[in-house]
C-alpha cells in the first residue's frame, strides 16, 4: 500500500468529518499563523520585481478541507487588497491572486471546491482578483513549476511522514514498535532512530522541492505538530488513541498481533530537528519560530462533552489509516471506547499538544545546486 494513494482526513461534512473536528488546526491558524501571513504578504507586496509581475501565487500545502484552507484564501485577498491600497496602487497594479489547493488525490476536493464556491471574496468586482486551482499530489515531490510561487502555507500537515521507515520492520515484516503506534518512551532504540531519519530525509526532500519552486526572496509558513522535546515522547492523542486500541484487545475484539503490526506515518520533531532540517538543506532561512502548548476542547466545559470532542478529533485524522488495518467495522466500538478513556485522562490532566510554526525566507543565492 502506497500512503499518498489512501491518505485523507474524513471526508464530507458529517458529524465525524475532518471539516467539523480540526478545532486546533484552526485555532492554530487563526490565532498564530495569520499575523505571520500578513507580514509575509506586505514583505511580497513591498517587493518592486513581485508587483511588476502583477500575479502573486500562493500555495497551501496538505489544505485538505473544512476553514482552515476556506480562511487562508480569504486572508490572502483582504490582504493584497489593504496591503494595495495602503501603497495607493492603481487598480491595475493590484497583483492578481492564483491559489494553489494541494492535498493528496483522495482529499475530498469536492467539498473544498464546493465551499470554494461560495466564497464573496472570489466574486470579481472586488479590488483584487484571486483564482483558486487544485493540485493533487505528494508534498515529497515537485507540485509547481520552477521559480514561480511568492507564498507557502501548509497549516498542521509536515508532521505526516512520506512513510512508516522501512527498518521499523524485521526480515519478515513484523513490527519491532509493539507497544505504541507512532514512536514513545517504550520504543526499541532502533526504531526510534528510524522515525527520527525518515523525518530528516522527508523534510530535506519536501525544503528541496519548495527551494525549486519558491521565488527568491519568497516565503513560507509552515506549522505542524511538534515535540517540546527531542526525547522520544507518545503524543498525547496518538496515546489515546493506542490505550482504546489496546482495551479492544482485552475485549477479545482485536487479535494483539494486528494492534502490535499497527504503526502510523507520524512524527512530531522538536524545535532543533526541524532547525537542522532546514540548515542542511541550505536554502532557506528562518525568520521566526515559535513553539506553543495547546490544550484540546479547551473551552468546553463539560468532561463528557470535552471527551467526546476529543475523541471526535482523534478519529477524523486516523479513521482512514485505522480502517484500512482493523476494518471498517472497528468504529462502531472504538469510537466508544476512546471516548472513554478520554474522558479517564481527563480526569487527570488535560489533553495537550504542542505546535511548532516557522516563518522561512526563501535565499538570494544558494550555495549548493541541488535543485530537485
Ligand atoms: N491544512 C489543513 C489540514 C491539516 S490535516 C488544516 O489546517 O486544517 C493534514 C493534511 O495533510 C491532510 O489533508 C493530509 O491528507 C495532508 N497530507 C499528508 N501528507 C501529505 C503529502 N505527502 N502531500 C500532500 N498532502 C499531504
Amino acid at each position: 500500500m502506497n500512503l499518498k494513494d489512501v491518505l485523507h482526513m474524513k471526508e464530507g461534512d458529517g458529524e465525524f468529518s475532518y471539516a467539523h473536528n480540526c478545532t486546533i488546526q484552526e485555532k492554530i491558524f487563526s490565532g498564530v499563523n495569520k499575523p505571520m501571513v500578513e507580514r509575509a504578504l506586505r514583505s511580497l507586496l513591498l517587493n518592486d520585481t513581485i508587483r511588476q509581475s502583477r500575479i502573486l501565487n500562493v500555495a497551501d500545502l496538505g489544505c485538505s478541507i473544512g476553514p482552515s484552507p476556506i480562511n487562508l484564501i480569504s486572508l490572502v485577498s483582504k490582504t493584497v487588497e489593504s496591503t494595495s491600497k495602503e501603497l495607493n496602487l492603481e487598480d491595475d497594479q493590484v497583483p492578481e491572486i492564483q491559489m494553489y489547493m494541494n492535498d493528496l488525490p483522495t482529499n475530498d476536493f469536492n467539498l473544498l471546491f464546493k465551499t470554494v464556491g461560495t466564497m464573496q471574496v472570489l466574486e470579481h468586482g472586488t479590488t483584487s482578483s484571486c483564482f483558486v486551482v487544485g493540485v493533487p499530489g505528494s508534498f515529497y515531490g515537485r507540485l509547481l513549476p520552477r521559480n514561480s510561487v511568492h507564498f507557502v502555507h501548509s497549516n498542521y500537515a509536515l508532521q505526516w511522514l512520506s512513510k512508516v521507515p522501512q527498518s521499523v520492520y524485521d526480515e519478515v515484516g513484523n513490527s519491532m514498535n509493539k507497544e505504541s503506534i507512532t514512536i514513545s518512551e517504550s520504543s526499541p532504540p532502533n526504531v526510534v532512530k528510524a522515525y527520527k531519519a525518515q523525518f530528516q530525509q522527508d523534510s530535506k526532500l519536501f525544503l528541496g522541492c519548495r527551494s525549486s519552486e519558491v521565488v527568491p526572496n519568497g516565503y513560507m509558513l509552515l506549522a505542524l505538530k511538534g515535540s517540546p522535546s527531542i526525547h522520544p515522547q507518545l503524543s498525547c492523542t496518538s496515546r489515546l488513541l493506542y490505550r482504546a486500541l489496546s482495551n479492544l484487545v482485552s475485549k477479545g475484539l482485536i487479535k494483539e498481533n494486528v494492534l502490535e503490526s499497527f504503526d502510523m506515518p507520524l512524527y512530531f520533531p522538536a524545535k532543533e530537528e526541524i532547525q537542522s532540517a532546514i540548515t542542511e538543506e541550505g536554502s532557506f532561512e528562518i525568520e521566526k519560530m515559535e513553539g506553543i502548548v495547546n490544550h484540546a476542547a479547551k473551552e468546553i466545559e463539560n468532561k463528557q462533552t470535552k471527551a467526546e470532542t476529543i475523541a471526535k478529533t482523534i478519529r477524523a485524522f486516523s479513521e482512514t489509516l485505522v480502517s484500512l488495518h482493523f476494518g471498517e467495522n472497528i468504529w462502531n466500538v472504538l469510537f466508544d471506547e476512546l471516548a472513554q478513556v478520554t474522558l479517564k485522562h481527563l480526569e487527570v490532566a488535560p489533553v495537550d499538544g504542542f505546535s511548532i510554526i516557522i516563518l522561512l525566507k526563501k535565499k538570494l543565492c544558494i550555495e549548493t545546486s541541488s535543485r530537485i
